[in-house]
């Protein structure tokens, strides 16, 4: 059987196949793995990845211990630092300096959320953008902004290569990314704009989601509200793919799309858990050797 394809909607009910993020995720890794085992092969230091945590939120001490599980197992050396929920933001600034400095040290990852007393896009600023692996220091952000990409924010690198894997074509589809976040939304649009779809962002404020929704040969949904987009809103034959990862109160996690209703009008469909959050661990790793590899020992 073919494919569907965004031309070719699908007939049968629940016909929408599943980006696996999970496989797609598991091979990213073993090519990371790969090339970082090639690098010292060759005389080269392993890749290094400073994660900064601050503070004690469960969620983000889980996120936390993901990725460095995922450096581990891919031959990169992980940096754990700790501050309290208490510390000062000089505090944090301090230890950014000295990891800038560190040539340990390829990438820096500030886990967020910080705590209130913390000026988020001040503390974003002062990593050094070659060692910025989140891709959040506005000159990262600026230069996929302006089409010549550096380091590439995680989340929706990692929605394009679920696109990719599936063949995907942007170029002249109409993409809707619903949230507009620094970290996914924002970026998540101009990714989509470089690959040459027509892109409409939609936030709080905008009118009328549904009929937005029901334009979309891509939706991409990054809001953090459970269940939002409802399955009738879907284009048929629609690519789907739900950034939000939302715990309910039974302990189960749940994105931003109605999956089930949703899957029987789209063509294809990411699947919450096991879609775009593997993706996410595993561009964050090729992002950390991709600075190793550009790496400039510059003394500060
Ligand atoms: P933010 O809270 O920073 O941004 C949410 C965005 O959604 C905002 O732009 C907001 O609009 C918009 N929004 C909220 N409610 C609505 C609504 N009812 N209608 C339209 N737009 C709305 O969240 P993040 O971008 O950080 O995260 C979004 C989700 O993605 C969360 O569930 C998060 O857990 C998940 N996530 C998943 C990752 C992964 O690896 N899979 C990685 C990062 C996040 P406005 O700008 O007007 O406030």
């Amino acid at each position: 059987m073919n494919a569907p394809t965004l031309e070719s909607p699908p007939s049968a009910v629940g016909a929408a196949r599943l980006l696996d993020g999970r496989a797609l995720a598991l091979q990213v890794r073993a090519r990371v793995a790969a090339e970082v085992a090639e690098r010292i092969a060759h005389g080269g230091q392993a890749p290094g990845l400073a994660v900064v945590l601050v503070g004690e939120d469960p969620a983000s001490q889980v996120y936390v211990r993901h990725k460095i599980k995922a450096c581990e197992e891919a031959g990169i050396r992980s940096y754990s630092h700790r501050l309290d929920a208490q510390a000062s933001e000089e505090a944090l600034l301090e230890l950014i300096d000295r990891l800038n400095r560190d040539p340990q040290v390829d990438g820096i990852l500030v886990q967020l959320p910080l705590p209130a007393q913390i000026n988020v896009q001040r503390v974003l600023a002062r990593i050094r953008p070659g060692k910025d692996v989140d891709g959040f220091h506005a000159e990262n952000l600026g230069r996929l902004a302006a089409g010549f990409p550096a380091l590439r924010p995680c989340t929706p690198k990692g929605c394009m290569r679920l696109l990719d894997s599936a063949q995907i074509d942007c170029r002249g589809k109409l993409a809707v990314v619903v949230g507009a976040s620094n970290i996914v939304g924002r970026p998540m649009a101009l990714e989509l704009l470089s690959a040459e779809a027509t892109v409409l962002i939609a936030h709080k404020q905008t009118r009328d989601l549904p009929a937005l929704v029901r334009q979309a040969d891509i939706l991409v949904v990054a809001t953090g509200v459970p269940g939002l987009i409802r399955g009738e809103w879907i284009k048929p034959g629609a690519v789907v793919i739900d950034v939000g990862i939302n715990r309910l109160g039974d302990g189960s996690l749940t994105g931003d799309v109605c999956f089930q209703e949703a899957r029987e009008r789209a063509a294809w469909i990411t699947p919450v858990p096991g879609g775009v959050g593997p993706m996410t661990i595993a561009c964050l790793l090729e992002n950390t050797l991709e600075a190793a590899q550009n790496a400039v020992f510059i003394p500060v």
